[in-house]
């Protein structure tokens, strides 16, 4: 029987099988299908410099209003129309500042110098727009993105196929899973501080609606993570090993902050616990990692089960501004933070 990247000790018969729902939209609240952006970044870049006044109702798209964004950053954020100049320039002073100290990006410099870190990341052109426009309207976008530049740095950390975990990475404070409103599969579970609390936060609102949460698997150590990746080679072969599994250092689950729910399997979206997280999770900080149709950006083929622990501000972030793909969130802040690194190190 083959094991898949999340069940390192559970069936997997129907793991192959793609359900319907497997072929539709990523279940998020308001996601966008993928190829919603389809456009060419560079082109729709140069374009921005003229659109981005407009907001992004004006191209036919959903926006939010900073009121209506009540999960992001909530005491921070000033108030969304667009009209307010100074709190804008000073959301900008604020957010170059920034975590490493720099001084190096001026106001003035401050749309170029986020056209490049969006063109780094190698977002979606239309996603792009949309962000250029949010960040040139009102402080909202940028306080909300400071908030999420704030914390621990590996609720942000940008972990995939390309970005592996410090060698032998383990975090210092693993606490065991005690199952209280939610249930665990096994034993032996456990997940950074933060996450545990966020998670029994989040299982107690699910307990009140009447759905009890699973926890299948959690964090897994490197060498764990070697033992389950050479079993998928040689169960199903590297290529589909690779579809389904990390290469030990390259997995969310050694984070700490990743976890699995449920029977591991597609059948898991369907059901009242995959239901209500899909629609709920978010609210307490926890991200969908590989959605429906986006195995060409995450590397992973869609998994219904597996949530990342982001934090209530992320979380709110991805979902306000990256249409829900957590993938495109971390990019973008990886190249922000990888670029701030490079002005702060200059001569
Ligand atoms: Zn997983």
């Amino acid at each position: 029987m083959p094991v898949t990247i999340c069940a390192p000790a559970g069936g997997t018969a129907g793991r192959r099988r793609k359900t319907k729902r497997a072929e539709r939209a990523p279940r998020m609240r308001k996601g966008p299908a993928a190829g919603t952006y389809a456009a060419p970044l560079l082109l729709l870049l140069g374009a921005a410099i003229v659109s981005c006044g407009g907001r992004p109702s004006e191209r036919g798209e959903p926006v939010k209003s900073a009121e209506e964004r009540t999960g992001a950053a909530a005491g921070d954020s000033a108030e969304g129309g667009g009209e307010s100049e100074g709190d804008l320039a000073e959301a900008i002073v604020r957010l170059s500042a920034g975590a490493a100290g720099n001084a190096g990006i001026t106001q003035a410099g401050f749309p170029d110098h986020l056209r490049l870190v969006l063109e780094k990341a190698e977002l979606p052109g239309d996603l792009s727009l949309d962000i250029l426009a949010a960040a040139s309207e009102n402080p909202a976008f940028i306080l909300d993105f400071l908030s999420c530049l704030e914390g621990d740095p590996f609720l942000r950390r940008l972990v995939d196929k390309q970005h592996p975990l410090p060698p032998y990475y383990e975090p210092d404070d693993l606490v065991p899973l005690r199952p209280s409103s939610y249930e665990t599969s096994r034993g032996d579970l456990r997940l950074r501080q933060e996450a545990a609390g966020a998670l029994e936060e989040m299982a107690a609102s699910a307990r009140d609606g009447g759905v009890v949460l699973v926890v299948s698997s959690s964090y897994r150590s490197y060498d764990y993570q070697a033992v389950v990746y050479a079993r998928n080679v040689q169960e199903m072969g590297q290529e589909n090993a690779d579809r389904e599994s990390s290469r030990p250092g390259f997995s969310q689950h050694q984070t700490g902050f990743a976890a699995d729910f449920g029977s591991i399997t597609d059948a898991f979206a369907e059901t009242e616990a995959g239901l209500w997280m899909a629609e709920n999770a978010g609210r307490f900080g926890w991200s969908l990692s590989f959605p429906a149709g986006y195995e060409e950006v995450t590397g992973y083929r869609w998994e219904s089960w597996h949530f990342r622990y982001v934090g209530k501000e992320l979380a709110a972030f991805i979902d306000n501004y990256f249409g829900g793909i957590q993938q495109y969130a971390l990019r973008f802040i990886h190249e922000w933070e990888a670029a701030e690194r490079t002005v702060s190190s200059a001569p």
